[in-house]
């Protein structure tokens, strides 16, 4: 009997748990990944649920995970179908017995488990949080219902008390492990967008892959030392360094969070420890949050009224949306990060801020449906951040000061020579 690694958003195979595990057990080790068509389908809102940009990230990300794992003597069989087509034949011609895979919990992802499961009867599933730099076993709240309701708090408990787990690793299965593998990695084209060049003003040139993710992390860490000062320039709105990049990666999980931990770890060992190098740490804390946020409020995160069930009045005025999306509205310092966002999949943390203020607070509209746009055009989007994000923006998630931004004095304090500004409003 065999083994099945069911990839999802954990696509490496460095610190995988999952694929570990697979292999300490007998029989062969394979691996499996499905690009479902659900998610290059229209959403309800008329756009794709994902854009180009996640979507040539993604392909690029299985190529070095197939790769990676060929050096294992793994074999990735992949699929343009639903898993629920797939699964059953592959687990049938390959003799499977458990599937191992990464543990998810919000609603799309746990359906096509439970379709699964009421399919499939013959085999085992083991499934595995992996996504998190606190491990849900670990954390100093007994029940999901005493999680803070104020990420300081919760980042304070988790420092004092949670030790972070060390990473693993696999080594290489015998030759006779690889499996006859027909399968191929599709096109952008099959995916159903046409190829496309990198816009010359993108930030940075995002590349798909575990290999890719260390190499950012040895480049923006050792090689530029530009950890030292992560904190002094997080804040920024132009060129690659002004922070690490690193949430694409981390969003499919090409890398994990506890990687770059361990990295920042040796850096502040073998470089130097700041007020910089703890505050990427103290920024990964925040993802953590996002989705012990999203586990214990559910579908909440999706709901208009959030998570505090704030009562606002929202409107929807299309033409407001396509003058938000598009880089038209009356605010320059929004239009330029919209533009960033529609040309390179892209904005920083302080752009995002203020188009969300933006549309939310300053103009009151539906947040649920700038999200969903998020959710389409995002190179990293990640369910837990995005919805957390928007949320907490929105002043029906977890900010106790419900702020709103004034995007004005934002675009003087960060942009006061108007040079980003410059770049894109052409
Ligand atoms: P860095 O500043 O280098 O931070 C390092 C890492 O810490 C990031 O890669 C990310 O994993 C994490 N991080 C940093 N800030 C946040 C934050 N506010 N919330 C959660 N994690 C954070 N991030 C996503 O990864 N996916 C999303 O879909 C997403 N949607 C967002 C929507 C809105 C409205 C807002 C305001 C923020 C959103 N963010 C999202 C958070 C943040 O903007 C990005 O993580 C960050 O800009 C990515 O750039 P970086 O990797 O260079 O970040």
């Amino acid at each position: 009997m065999n083994n099945l690694v069911w990839f999802r958003n954990n696509l490496r195979v460095d610190d995988n748990i999952a694929l570990s595990e697979a292999c300490k057990s007998s029989g062969k080790t394979i691996g499996i990944y499905c690009f479902d068509p659900r998610c290059f389908a229209k959403t309800t809102y008329e756009f794709k649920k994902t854009e180009k940009f996640r979507a040539k990230f993604l392909l690029e990300t299985i190529s070095e995970l197939k790769e990676n794992l060929l050096q294992k003597n793994i074999s990735l069989l992949i699929y343009f179908d639903k898993p629920e087509n797939v699964l059953e034949k592959v687990i049938d011609e390959h003799d499977i017995s458990i599937v191992f895979t990464q543990k998810e919990w919000t609603n799309e992802e746990t359906d096509v488990n439970k379709n699964i499961k009421n399919q499939i009867s013959t085999v085992t599933f083991k499934e595995y949080y992996d996504q998190f730099l606190f491990h849900p076993e670990d954390i100093p709240f007994e029940n999901l219902k005493d999680l803070p309701q104020v990420f300081t708090v919760f980042r304070k408990e988790c420092e004092k008390k949670v030790a972070i787990r060390k990473t693993n690793s696999i080594s290489s299965k015998s030759k006779e492990n690889n499996i006859d593998n027909k399968t191929s990695i599709p096109h952008l084209t099959d995916l159903g967008f046409e190829e496309f060049d990198v816009d010359q003003n993108t930030t940075f040139p995002f590349k798909g892959g575990e290999n890719q993710a260390l190499k950012r992390i040895e480049n923006y860490f050792f090689e530029t030392q530009n950890l030292s000062k992560y904190k002094q320039t997080r804040n920024g709105l132009i060129g690659s360094n002004y922070s690490s990049k690193l949430s694409a990666w981390l969003a499919n999980g090409s890398v994990s969070a506890k990687t770059i931990y361990w990295k920042v770890k040796q850096y502040e060992e073998q470089v130097e420890a700041n007020e910089d190098t703890y505050w990427l740490i103290f920024e990964l804390i925040w993802r953590d949050y996002f989705k012990y946020v999203s586990m214990k409020f559910g579908n909440k995160i999706f709901q208009i009224d959030g998570i505090l069930n704030n009562k606002y009045d929202w409107k929807f005025n299309k033409k407001a949306f396509d003058q938000w999306i598009s880089g038209n509205t009356n605010e320059p310092f929004v239009n330029a990060n919209m533009i960033e966002l529609a040309k390179t999949g892209f904005m920083s943390n302080r752009g995002r801020q203020n188009v969300a203020s933006f549309w939310a607070k300053e103009q009151q509209q539906d947040w649920r449906i700038a999200a969903a746009y998020f959710e389409s055009i995002l190179i990293d989007y990640d369910v837990h951040s995005n919805y957390g994000n928007w949320i907490y923006n929105a002043g029906v998630g977890n900010d106790p000061r419900d702020r709103k931004f004034n995007i004005k004095r934002q675009a003087e304090m960060y942009d006061g020579k108007g040079e980003y500004q410059k770049i894109w409003l052409k």
